[in-house]
């Protein structure tokens, strides 16, 4: 009987399995369930709630197995965690064909999804849990940066300096949001009910300074926004009465936005229960524990659009906070956007997204020569250089050393050969593994997220992320995948991801040419079909043949 037990991916040069795209495979597999990468390693859980990366034991002992005989012309699929077949394909395909968590339409609910989990026919692969390619939270310090650098672009000349941002939520993710804003030279006032989630981030070096009270916070937060000097601030309390406080005090903020888990109604604090009660009073009564967070969150979202009416940068990050605003009777929820239509959608146009990369030998001077390559290849891109050198600097390695930086359509393709040819030199100790988020310009349809407010009213079309797996499988990526639900639940998303192993033969290089062209490729020419100007100029500056805009 197989059980848990701690799971590492080997390191080193020297493949156990027949090939480089096989071993690749194996390692990042491996790699999701390392206790460093991992949140509950011994359930197969990686992030996100319940994002799996094997069904079960049995089933990642059986791809283990099989990942170490596969041949260069098979192929292992993969049906929601479980190894179900091994068909002889060709060296051009994937060595890995992965569907987690799809449902049909009708049958497409967290209920159904559950009951057939429970039956063990299913799991949660969440986007990169379950397709292989999980790096730890550099990736959410990453997106976190990049969408604060889209803020500074588009409303403050490039920069966070001398503005204060207002926040709330230091959780997992939401907890790299005061580094994200410091690392665009800003000030941040992050605001969370929970002491220990305020001390973590501080120990981690993620939040500078924890403020006695509000006007504690307030006053560190000035001085240094007058100093231009970047300092995050954390202040304990409940969202839905400081941000109303603050706005009530005609607080000088710049931005706000929130993270706390208000996508749970369970998971967010109503006024008027103590944090020390909140679990209690969820599991007693989670009927009315939910009547009351919605109401808090009604109030809070009212103080959000106060202060943008007062003239400020509000945007929701992801966390269904209008939704659950909303649904509590506040007809103004909506009045500010998503992050996504907000700042991120411009970048998709140019089939910019989060191009991932791991060094398969386990030594980080192989990260650290491909940070150098990134450099030395993009050098009037600032933000990224900036990017690349204060996650050379801060960002803790977990698991295989890994780098994140966002790239777009022309730009992840030039990486990828460089980094094929860096291995095929031997200046890198062993293959590098190249990947992405499902959170891509070209690989997802999710209504409330990536695709929210599209242009031509195209949110609920899923047709291009099963466009874009099909693509990255005739591109020659080493293993692709096709998730249903993945950060915003079932029903509401299906998204694509691919991994090609840069091994430093010439076919790789093919490979990776075709696929890191192609893959962004697919954000352009989705953004070009729904009518965004940038990605037609894109389209025509770049190369990218759309046929409705020929002959
Ligand atoms: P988490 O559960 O780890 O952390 C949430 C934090 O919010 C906790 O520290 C909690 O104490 C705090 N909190 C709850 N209610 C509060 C209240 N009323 N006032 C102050 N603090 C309160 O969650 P996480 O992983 O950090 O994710 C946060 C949310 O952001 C989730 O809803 C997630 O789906 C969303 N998210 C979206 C994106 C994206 O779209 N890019 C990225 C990351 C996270």
């Amino acid at each position: 009987m197989s059980g848990p037990r701690p799971v590492r991916a080997p390191r080193g040069t020297e493949p156990s399995a027949l090939g480089w795209q096989q071993e690749a495979a194996l390692r990042m597999l491996q790699n999701n369930l390392d206790p460093e990468v991992a949140e509950h390693p011994d359930k197969l859980v990686v992030y996100g709630g319940t994002g799996k990366a094997a069904r079960d034991w049995r089933s990642f002992d059986a791809m283990v197995r099989t990942l170490r005989t596969l041949k260069q012309d098979e192929t292992m699929l993969v049906q929601s965690g479980r190894p179900v077949g091994v068909m002889q394909t060709h060296e051009w395909a994937p060595r890995v064909l992965i569907a987690n968590s799809n449902l049909v339409g009708d049958w497409a609910n967290w209920e159904e999804f559950r009951r057939l989990e429970a039956l063990g026919l299913t799991m949660y692969g969440q986007m990169t849990a379950g397709s292989w390619i999980y790096i730890g939270t550099q990736g959410i310090l990453q997106g976190t940066y990049e969408t604060f650098a889209a803020v500074a672009a588009k409303k403050f000349g490039g920069t966070l300096a001398g503005t204060i941002t207002l926040t709330a939520g230091l959780g997992g993710m939401g907890g790299a949001q005061p580094l994200a804003v410091t690392m665009n030279d800003g000030v941040a006032i992050c605001i969370d009910c929970d002491p220990r989630a305020i001390d973590r981030r501080i120990e981690h070096r993620y939040l500078d300074v924890k403020a006695d009270s509000l006007d504690h916070a307030l006053q560190l937060a000035t001085e240094a926004r007058d100093r231009r000097k970047p300092l995050s601030v954390g202040v304990l309390g409940n969202a839905a009465e400081l941000v109303p406080q603050l706005l009530a005090m005609g607080a000088p903020i710049d931005i706000v936005t929130d993270q706390t888990s208000a996508h749970d109604p369970l998971a967010y604090l109503p006024t008027g229960i103590a944090f020390e009660d909140m679990a209690d009073a969820a599991a007693k009564d989670p009927a009315g524990f939910t009547t009351r967070a919605r109401e808090s969150m009604a109030r809070h979202v009212e103080a959000m659009v106060g202060f943008q009416d007062a003239g400020a940068e509000v945007f929701d990050y992801g966390n269904s906070i209008r939704g659950e605003a909303q649904l509590a009777g506040y007809d103004r929820a909506f009045a500010f956007p998503g992050f996504v239509p907000a700042y991120i959608r411009p970048l998709f146009c140019e089939g910019k997204g989060p191009f991932r990369w791991a060094a398969l030998s386990g030594d980080p001077a192989d990260i650290a020569k491909t940070d150098k390559a990134i450099l030395d290849l993009f050098p009037e891109n600032e933000s990224l250089a900036r990017w690349i050198k204060m996650a050379g600097e801060r960002v803790h390695f977990q698991g295989l050393p890994a780098r994140i930086c966002w790239l777009g359509y022309g730009e992840r393709d030039k990486a990828g050969e460089r980094f094929n040819d860096m291995v095929a030199s031997g200046e890198l100790a062993a293959p590098i593994v190249i990947g992405r988020d499902h959170l891509d310009c070209g690989s997802v349809a999710s209504p409330y997220r990536e695709t929210e407010a599209m242009l031509d009213g195209s949110d609920a079309i899923a047709d291009w992320p099963l466009l874009n797996a099909m693509v990255n499988v005739a591109s020659g990526a080493s293993w692709v995948s096709l998730h249903h639900g993945g950060g915003v639940g079932m029903g509401r998303s299906i998204h694509a991801g691919q991994v090609t192993v840069a091994d430093g033969t010439p076919l790789a290089g093919e490979k990776i040419r075709r696929v890191l062209t192609n893959d962004p490729g697919m954000g352009v020419i989705r953004h070009v079909d729904a009518g965004y100007d940038i990605a037609e100029s894109v389209a025509s500056e770049r190369g990218v043949r759309v046929p409705m805009r020929e002959g």
